[in-house]
C-alpha cells in the first residue's frame, strides 16, 4: 500500500498536477517527468506518487512499486532512445549524495557519455 501526497512537498504536488511539469508516463503508483535543469540530453525523474523522503524511509512493504519503479526506468530509457546508448539511474540519499528535494526520485540520466564511473 503506497503512501498518501504531502501537501507540502513540490514532488507530490507535480505528481497531483498542481505545479506543472513535463510529464513523460503517469499510473496509480509513479510519476515520470522531465527534470527542470537537465545534467544530460535526457533527464527524468521517476518518483512514487506517494510521498517518501528518501530510501531510508522505505521498507519491505514498498519492493513491489519500488521494482516498477526500475523498469518504467528501463521502458522511459527505450522510449527516449537511450535504451542501447546507454544510461544511468541514480537516487540520491541524504548530504553527502547532495540530496535536495526530499520526496524519493530516481534519476534517469542518458544520451551523451557519463563524465565520471562508479
Ligand atoms: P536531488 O539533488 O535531490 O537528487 O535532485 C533534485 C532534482 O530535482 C534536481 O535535478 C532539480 O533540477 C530537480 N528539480 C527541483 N525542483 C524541480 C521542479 O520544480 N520541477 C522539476 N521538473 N524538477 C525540479
Ligand atoms: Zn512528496
Amino acid at each position: 500500500m503506497m503512501r498518501n501526497f504531502d501537501s507540502d512537498c513540490i514532488f507530490c504536488k507535480i505528481a497531483q498536477g498542481e505545479i506543472p511539469s513535463e510529464i513523460v508516463y503517469q499510473d496509480e503508483k509513479v510519476t515520470a517527468f522531465k527534470d527542470l535543469s537537465p545534467k544530460a540530453p535526457v533527464h527524468v525523474l521517476i518518483i512514487p506518487n506517494g510521498h517518501y523522503s528518501d530510501l531510508n524511509d522505505c521498507g519491505e512493504e514498498d519492493a513491489e512499486w519500488m521494482g516498477q519503479v526500475l523498469l518504467t526506468a528501463a521502458r522511459i530509457a527505450r522510449e527516449q532512445g537511450i535504451g542501447e546508448s546507454g544510461y544511468r539511474v541514480i537516487v540520491n540519499a541524504g548530504p553527502d549524495a547532495g540530496q535536495t528535494v526530499f520526496h524519493l526520485h530516481y534519476h534517469l540520466l542518458g544520451g551523451k557519455p557519463m563524465a565520471f564511473t562508479v
